[in-house]
């Protein structure tokens, strides 16, 4: 059989522990096979992070930008365990920290949704994806204790030395003070992701901010996102016959649940994180959920939304049986496959990407499963399978 051909190549950045180990699987079993792979190999592993003082991760995120399309394999954000274990020269950040950065980028997370693994809400048919603001709010936030007796004011000082103030609170007992902010380009960058996103998925598109206590700063939200909305975006989203519709937080949430599901959620950068695991949970499984950061000039970098599964890892190194759930992996790898398929006119490339999501999902609902699915999968002939057993289950059906 002649193998699919690439144009352009992936950027391909490989990672940590257990989903390294499923990753050079996942090649081997389901892509080398069929595809004349191109990729740009970027080794996002913690050891050679640290050889590179980091420079890899910079490197990756460059070539993104170049290319349009990435692949990542999750990888450990190190702390005070992981300075030792691994002999680190610093404690390197958080590579999505730094990619997100880098790409000014919106994170949205899709549930795979398959047979026998059903939502804990009843009425949800169709995933819900999350578009999660990831700049500013509380996540870069200062806060004081305060005593009793105290005086808060917010003070801006603007670039001539000019003040205002604004009250904040006459403090009669002891308590709390928080100063939070955020920009208009990072929300405009964050509106335009989210329709350009909805448009390309061609799902409606959900935002709730909760302007109607927090009428200035929630309200700028609402504001831009309604001018880019009208300016930019109306006449394709009439076209493409989807909506853009705008609620409050809590009105969304309860239309969220008695949903039936299949449109996009843009989150605040708290209500997102929230939000996120309440709808990961509600569809069944961290395992089955996919990761794509998309930035605003129309570059995609896909991942999994879990992380290198570590335990798994020590059981695989002290030659134990493994069975972690590779199908988030494999989406991350079809999502790009198929993005660079679309953008280089390249219609098998896509197809493959539709097949290898078919046999992945067929796989399981044939009732051959890992065993966190094996747990909660309510199909009758179930069976729980190894690692590399899944793959090549996957790659029979493919
Ligand atoms: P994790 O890797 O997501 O795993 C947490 C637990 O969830 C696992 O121990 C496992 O439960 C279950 N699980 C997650 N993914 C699974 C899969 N594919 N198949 C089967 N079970 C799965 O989170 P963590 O152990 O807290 O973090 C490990 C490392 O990942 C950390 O160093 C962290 O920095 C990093 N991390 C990276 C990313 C990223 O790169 N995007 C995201 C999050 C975390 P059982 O053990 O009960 O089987
Ligand atoms: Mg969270």
């Amino acid at each position: 059989m002649a193998k699919i051909q690439m144009k352009t190549p992936l950027v391909e950045m490989d990672g940590d522990e257990m989903t390294r180990v499923i990753w050079q699987e996942i090649k081997d079993i389901l892509l080398l096979p069929f595809i004349d792979l191109k990729t740009e190999y970027y080794d996002l592993g913690l050891a050679h992070r640290n050889d590179t003082d980091d420079r890899v991760t910079v490197d990756a995120a460059e070539a993104t930008k170049k290319y349009g399309v990435a692949v990542k394999c999750a990888t450990i954000t190190p702390n005070a365990a992981r300075m030792d274990e691994y002999h680190l020269k610093k404690m390197w950040k958080s590579p999505n920290g730094t990619i997100r950065a880098l790409l000014d980028g919106t994170v949205f997370r899709t549930p795979i949704v398959v047979k026998g693994i059903e939502p804990y809400v009843k009425s949800w048919k169709k995933p819900i994806s999350i578009a999660r603001h990831a700049y500013g709010d509380v996540y870069k936030a200062s806060e004081v204790r305060v005593p009793a007796g105290a005086k808060a004011e917010i003070l801006v000082t603007d670039r001539d030395g000019r003040e205002t103030r604004t009250p904040i609170h006459d403090f009669q007992g002891d308590g709390v003070v928080q100063g939070m902010h955020n920009l208009d380009g990072s929300i405009i960058s964050f509106a335009h992701a989210c329709f350009r996103y909805a448009l390309e998925q061609k799902k409606d598109l959900w935002f709730s901010t909760k302007d109607t206590i927090s009428k200035t700063y929630d309200h700028r939200f609402k504001d831009i996102f309604a001018e880019i909305y009208e300016q930019n975006y109306r006449a394709d989203f009439e076209k493409a016959g989807i909506t853009y519709f705008y609620t409050l937080i809590d009105d969304a949430v309860a239309r969220v649940i008695r949903s039936e599901g299949g449109f996009i959620w843009a989150c605040k950068n708290y209500d997102g994180d929230v939000m996120s695991d309440m709808l990961a949970t509600g569809f069944g499984s961290l395992a089955m959920m996919t990761s794509v950061l998309v930035s605003p000039d129309g570059v995609y970098e896909y991942e999994a939304a879990h992380g290198t599964v570590q335990r798994h890892y020590y059981k695989q190194l002290a030659g134990e049986e493994t069975s972690t759930n590779s199908i988030a992996t494999i989406f991350a790898w079809s999502g790009a496959l198929r993005k660079r398929g679309e953008l280089d006119g390249l219609p098998e490339l896509c197809a493959f990407a539709d097949k290898l999501e078919k046999a992945s999902v067929d796989t399981i609902e044939s009732g051959v499963m890992t065993k966190d699915l094996y747990l909660i999968s309510s199909l009758p002939n179930k069976k729980a399978v190894n690692t590399t057993e899944f793959l090549q289950e996957i790659a029979k059906r493919l």
